[in-house]
């Protein structure tokens, strides 16, 4: 039997007319022939409210009991989409994550996939079911204990199912009709793309949109997954929606082919750290360890290298973290300057900033993106406070207030509304 894996994001089973909506278009993926792997994810919310309660509970968290409240979220829909498929004649069967078994690593709350033995599912289609619903987002370690992958990974779910069992197409239901050149809510001359490259939405994901989890698009990349974007609230064909593909397979040309943004951020600078051979193994070493995903890293050197007051060589080190993270951050700083691992006079945190970001394949071969970018943000009278280049994108942290402005503006100055 041919099969399809339809994945069914947070609005899309939002409530049980929803959760109908959807069963009824794995009901017409399964009268055209296809045996079909639906993974859900939590109703939208609920997961935020999970995670709140556990933050309220216990500010800095054991992450396996973290684990084990949020991953209970798609459990939910995963039950009451089996039972609505059943309620319409279509054989229907839920599964979460340790009964398929789902086998992850055991980093709680930012889990990667091990393995997704097919037995217990293939032997159930054999019986004559033609769906599994499974829980996304969630896992079981070697340790036997509830794992979730990061958050939007159900995502991720559903592309690791996808090349498990070498499913014909992995369609991603959401809230939109597919991938625009940035998130259609925040500058309504976005426009929808039918392609895009792995490479472009692996950088756009990683610096911010979230319509598909980073790791799912790795991973499609990885095992030639044909993964597509369509909208879970409009009648959607085999045309719909925009396919993530190889970058031989798109015909548009543009430098630049999208804007991401990121607007929890923080940055964070430590006033005056000694510029010697080790410091930055001495702060980076113990933010890792406390599972601190430090994103931006300036260092530069401090006015006060020239203070009588200071004659050593110091410097000042800045970097970005998400803003949930910060306490975690200065704890671990805190730490690490009590058992005289470093010193530093102040830890400045700025919580009220912004990434955001170009990204384009096309930047590999042409220059001069970096300067009008800047020159479209000095139009608008935004400060850039970091700035950091790979070979693919240009980001900077900018404040948050201006976000949705300098989105706009950058939209416009790479003429993004336009086709190549
Ligand atoms: P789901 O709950 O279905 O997983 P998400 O909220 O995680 O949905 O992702 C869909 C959202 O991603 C859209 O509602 C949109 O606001 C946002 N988004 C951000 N960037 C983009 C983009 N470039 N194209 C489309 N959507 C984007
Ligand atoms: N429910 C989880 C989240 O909100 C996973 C997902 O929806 O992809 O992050
Ligand atoms: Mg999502």
């Amino acid at each position: 039997m041919p099969l399809l894996v339809m994945k069914f994001g947070g609005t899309s089973v939002a409530d049980l007319s929803r959760i109908k909506n959807a069963a009824e278009k794995v009901k017409r993926e399964v009268a055209r022939g296809y045996d079909v792997i639906v993974i859900v994810s939590a109703m939208s919310g609920k997961t935020n409210e999970l995670v709140g309660w556990v933050e309220q509970t216990s500010p800095l968290y054991d992450a396996r009991e973290y684990d084990a409240v949020v991953a209970s979220g798609e459990n939910v829909t995963a039950g009451l989409m089996a039972l609505t498929l059943q309620e319409m004649d279509v054989p229907a069967r839920s599964w979460q994550g340790w009964q398929v078994p789902i086998n992850t690593t055991s980093q709680h709350a930012a889990a990667r996939f091990m393995s997704i033995p097919r037995d217990n599912i293939d032997a159930k289609f054999a019986e004559g079911f033609k769906v599994a619903v499974v829980a996304g987002f969630q896992g079981l370690s070697h340790e036997g204990r509830v794992t979730t992958l990061g958050r939007g990974g159900s995502d991720t779910t559903a592309v690791a199912f996808a090349a498990a069992f070498a499913a014909e197409r992995c369609d991603i239901y959401t809230d939109v009709d597919g991938i625009y050149t940035t998130d259609p809510r925040i500058s309504p001359k976005a426009r929808k793309l039918d392609k895009i490259a792995f490479e472009e939405m692996l950088e756009l994901a990683s610096l911010g949109a979230k319509v598909l989890q980073t790791r799912s698009v790795e991973l499609a990349m990885r095992y030639k997954v044909r993964l597509r974007v369509l909208s879970s609230f409009e009648d959607t064909d085999d045309n719909s929606g925009t396919l993530v593909c190889d970058e031989d397979e798109i015909m548009e040309s543009k430098v630049v082919s999208g804007v991401a943004y990121s607007r929890d951020e923080a940055k964070l600078t430590l006033v005056t750290v000694e510029d010697r051979p080790g410091v930055a193994s001495a702060i980076f070493g113990p933010l890792s360890e406390a599972g601190v995903n430090v994103d931006m890293i300036v260092q530069n050197i401090s006015e006060k290298d020239y203070d009588e007051a200071h004659p050593g060589a110091v410097t000042d080190m800045t970097f970005s973290c998400p803003v949930n993270q910060v306490a975690r951050a200065k704890k671990a700083m805190e730490d690490a300057r009590s058992a005289g691992k470093i010193n530093y006079e102040d830890l400045v945190v700025d919580t009220d900033v912004a990434k955001i970001s170009v990204v384009g394949i096309g930047m590999r071969s042409h220059a001069g993106v970096a300067a009008r970018m800047f020159e479209a943000l000095a139009a608008e009278n935004i400060n850039i406070k970091v700035i950091s280049t790979s070979e693919i994108k240009i980001s900077v942290l900018i404040d948050r207030k201006y976000m949705e402005l300098a989105v706009q503006a950058l939209h416009d100055a790479f003429e993004l509304e336009k086709v190549a």
